[in-house]
């Protein structure tokens, strides 16, 4: 008995030492990933809202490469071609889709700068790469809901979300993604998305810059081994991802979608994670998240190839914390606000909503009101303390100015907050992502008035008043110093 104890505790030693050596060389891997990432970045792609016109020549161009197939496999409800791409000859398939979501862009950057990495034969890495795709077969679809990307949405040409017609399959796009699983009999699945700016890493206050998921394949959330894959190999990329981005990782809701696809792939046998890709500070086009996902996806291909995830505890899935949605842009904590005669204590709560513009090639931003009392569960991404402050609504100047320019010319903006004054009249109004930069609003020569009112779902320019001063304004929910 005293032997076989001894002996296993020496395995598990020898087991956990391996675990460790196969980590400390995905770490490593990490650090020539990033090294030379810059090399391998697509320029050609600089902000989110890129067009199926925009990624088609970067796939084109890698027919013939060394290690490359390229096929289309179908095209969407508008005739847009449909890629697969496969790089790589190895006996494990992997299957990636991004973009299933139009204006979930993130990973099909990090796709184009990964083609870029993979098509560069003999380049730095070189000899990883090649065991990449001697051990692999990478499969990926990239953009897989061009019309949605072509208006910057998140359903098809149809307003199907696909991701809720993994089933029934009737939209073009889902059948495509089900027809290319089923004929490879993906080993491992990929179900990329980006998630709202406002989910925090449980109640951390951070925001949660990715999150992962291993689908569940029924109510009951039960874990096979198909499941309990793609959890090890979360644990083993959150655990990467963690010493880049601290505190910014979380793990998605788990509850059991019957009509989604990462939910079915597991269902069939494909172990799936999911990733989803949310906000990272003074990051708004997803620039680096776009190079943590370029890592986090080589990293996971050579977890998969050397198999160290399969050194992971399962059970560690679950530490990850809880995506919860718990941000606003803006909050202003404890002004007080008078009303009919009672004065209360009141946080206001501001988001900034994305409005589109120049064929959803370009993006504005409108600010909301949306929630207000107490928000003391929640972070703001920026905050003030207005304790000592009194929250009231801004007046219109009275008088109408011809154009922009004209009222740059003859009044201070400072001047006018400190006076009260957050909305002006123009008659002839500049176009609506200019005026949106403005910390002063601006409306139609003959609106008679406006009404500023605290009143949720609304825009209305606020004053913060200390004394007798205006300190701060809020002018299209955006936080203006006044009195300095
Ligand atoms: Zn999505």
């Amino acid at each position: 008995m005293k032997t076989i104890s001894y002996l296993l505790t020496l395995l598990l030693a020898i087991g956990s030492h391996l675990a460790k050596a196969q980590n400390a060389s995905v770490e490593a891997t990490a650090e020539k990933i990033l090294e030379t990432y810059a090399g391998y970045k697509e320029t050609s792609i600089r902000d989110r809202r890129f067009k199926h016109e925009e990624i088609v020549p970067l796939i084109e161009r890698l027919q013939g490469k060394p290690g490359f197939e390229v096929s289309v496999v179908g095209q969407s409800v508008e005739k847009r071609n449909i890629y697969l791409v496969r790089i790589g000859n190895g006996p494990t398939p992997v299957l990636l889709w991004s973009q299933m979501h139009g204006d979930e862009p993130t990973a099909t950057m990090a796709i184009m700068d990964l083609f870029n990495f993979f098509a560069d034969a003999g380049g730095p890495l070189d000899d990883w790469r090649q065991l990449l795709m001697k051990d692999l077969s990478l499969y990926f679809i990239p953009m897989l809901n061009p019309d949605g990307a072509e208006r910057f949405q998140r359903r098809n040409a149809l307003d199907i979300d696909l991701n809720r017609d993994a089933v029934r399959q009737q939209t073009p796009e889902a059948q495509i993604l089900k027809r290319v699983r089923d004929s490879l009999q993906a080993v491992w699945g990929f179900n990329l998305h980006d998630q709202s700016r406002y989910y925090s890493v449980g109640r951390s206050g951070m925001t949660a810059s990715f999150s992962f998921l291993a689908p569940a394949y029924n109510f009951e959330k039960d874990v096979n081994p198909v499941r309990e894959r793609s959890m090890q190999l979360i644990v083993e990329l959150d655990q990467l991802i963690e010493q880049y981005i601290p505190g910014q990782v979380a793990r998605y809701d788990d509850e059991f979608e019957p009509r989604a696809f990462g939910d079915n792939m597991q269902k069939w046998g494909t172990s799936t994670i999911l990733i989803e890709s949310g906000a990272y500070p003074g990051d708004p086009e997803k620039q680096q998240l776009r190079r943590y996902h370029y890592l986090l996806l080589l990293s996971a291909f050579e977890a998969i190839r050397s198999e160290s995830f399969a050194q992971q505890n399962k059970d560690d899935y679950f530490l990850i914390p809880e995506n919860k949605r718990l941000l606003h842009d803006l909050i202003l904590r404890e002004a007080s606000w008078e009303r009919d005669g009672h004065r209360y204590r009141i946080d206001l709560a501001f988001r900034q909503k994305e409005k589109l513009y120049n064929g959803a090639r370009l993006v504005y931003r409108e600010g909301q009101l949306v929630d207000m009392g107490d928000l003391s569960t929640f972070t703001g991404f920026q905050e003030l303390d207005a304790s000592d402050m009194l929250v009231q609504s801004g007046k219109l100047y009275p008088r109408v100015f011809f154009d922009l320019k004209e009222l740059q010319r003859e009044t201070d903006f400072k001047k006018l907050l400190q006076d009260g004054y957050t909305d002006v009249r123009l008659q002839r109004l500049p176009p609506n992502e200019i005026a949106a930069e403005l910390p002063l609003r601006l409306h139609p020569a003959n609106t008679k008035e406006v009404s500023n009112e605290i009143k949720l779902y609304t825009n209305p320019s606020l004053l913060l008043i200390k004394g007798d001063e205006v300190q701060y304004a809020i002018v299209n929910g955006k936080l203006y110093e006044v009195n300095q």
